[in-house]
């Protein structure tokens, strides 16, 4: 019986609303698989610099370009070696984001001054529809204030920024639940700067190499800071379960991780989100083990618990 009127929630555009946002110079955030982004068109200045101003993002950090179409690849990098385009056959659309080298018309805006580009193209269907319906390429940098929790739901973006919140495209939850792996190739080899869903392991079987030895040759990747990704709450780590039992007191919440590094990562930040909001005076938590498969997780841990 009742009519259906056209959505009227600002805060909660459907897909062709949020196409409009952004073919308009807009910001929308917007989910993928690893955690929800603040889109917008890629080459708007305007629309690339209130993404930084919205997140209070520092200007030399770099964002990443998300891509429909591994082929377009081609517009923003200068040359893709053989072993990115192995790279993308295995893990696009998904949680790889390659550092290239870039065309001299890439935005350095968008690279935070650099001669290298960040590409990825996700595999979440919205954020697919959303790329391929608003110019092909957007920037989307985690839905959150620069150095705090990442979002991993639609909710998680709304609370994120106050009484100023941008419109959220919800996609529902995040499936892998934490960023992107960023790999950095050029014609000498490869190497991880940040690690994230894809293991060390698994990119170096589809090389067939393995990873340069960190440092030396590979840009720098700001964001990379010690304090990121982090709770209000402070964070405890502890190396094993009898440290973390020996310090736990009642106003204390303790961070209680899958055995399955996948399952862990995908609950890492919705579980952050609600013991932070707690009220708990400390969120404790035992540091996986230091193997490949919990690289991600650790990395994300390490950085939400060192003291800003
Ligand atoms: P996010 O804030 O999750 O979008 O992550 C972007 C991250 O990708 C940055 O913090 C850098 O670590 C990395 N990154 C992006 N673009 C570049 C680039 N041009 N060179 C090196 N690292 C980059
Ligand atoms: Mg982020």
């Amino acid at each position: 019986m009742s009519t259906r009127t056209p959505a009227l929630d600002l805060l909660r555009p459907d897909l062709e609303q949020a196409i409009a946002i952004l073919r308009a110079g807009g910001v929308v955030a917007m989910p993928t698989e690893t955690v929800y982004g603040l889109a917008a068109d890629a080459r708007n200045a305007d629309a690339v610099a209130e993404v930084f101003a919205l997140k209070q993002r520092p200007l030399d950090h770099p964002l990443i370009v998300h891509l429909a179409r591994a082929d377009d690849v081609a517009d923003w990098a200068a040359a893709v070696p053989e072993t990115a385009r192995r790279f993308g056959a295995a893990a696009w659309p998904g949680p790889l984001t390659l550092v290239l080298a870039a065309r001299d018309e890439v935005p350095r805006q968008v690279t935070g001054g650099q001669d290298t580009v960040a590409l990825r193209v996700p595999d979440h269907p919205l954020a697919r529809a959303l790329i391929a319906g608003s110019g092909g390429a957007l920037v989307a940098p985690s839905a959150n204030r620069f150095g705090q929790l990442s979002p991993s739901c639609a909710e998680h973006v709304l609370q994120g920024f106050g009484d100023a919140p941008p419109p959220v495209l919800d996609g529902g939850p995040c499936r892998v639940g934490i960023e992107s792996t960023v790999v950095f190739v050029d014609d000498a080899g490869w190497q991880i700067l940040r690690p994230g869903h894809w293991t060390a392991d698994a990119l170096e079987r589809i090389a067939g190499t393995p990873p340069r030895p960190a440092g030396s040759t590979a840009p720098r990747a700001p964001g990379q800071l010690a304090s990121h990704y982090a709770p209000r709450t402070p964070l405890v780590l502890c190396a094993d379960r009898a440290t973390l039992q020996a310090l736990e007191t009642p106003y204390d919440a303790v961070l209680e991780l899958s055995s399955d590094p996948q399952a862990a990562a995908a609950a890492l930040y919705d579980t952050l989100h609600r013991l932070d909001a707690s009220g708990a005076r400390r969120i404790l938590a035992q540091l996986p083990p230091n193997t490949p498969d919990w690289a991600a997780v650790r990395d994300r841990l390490t950085r939400a618990a060192t003291p800003a």
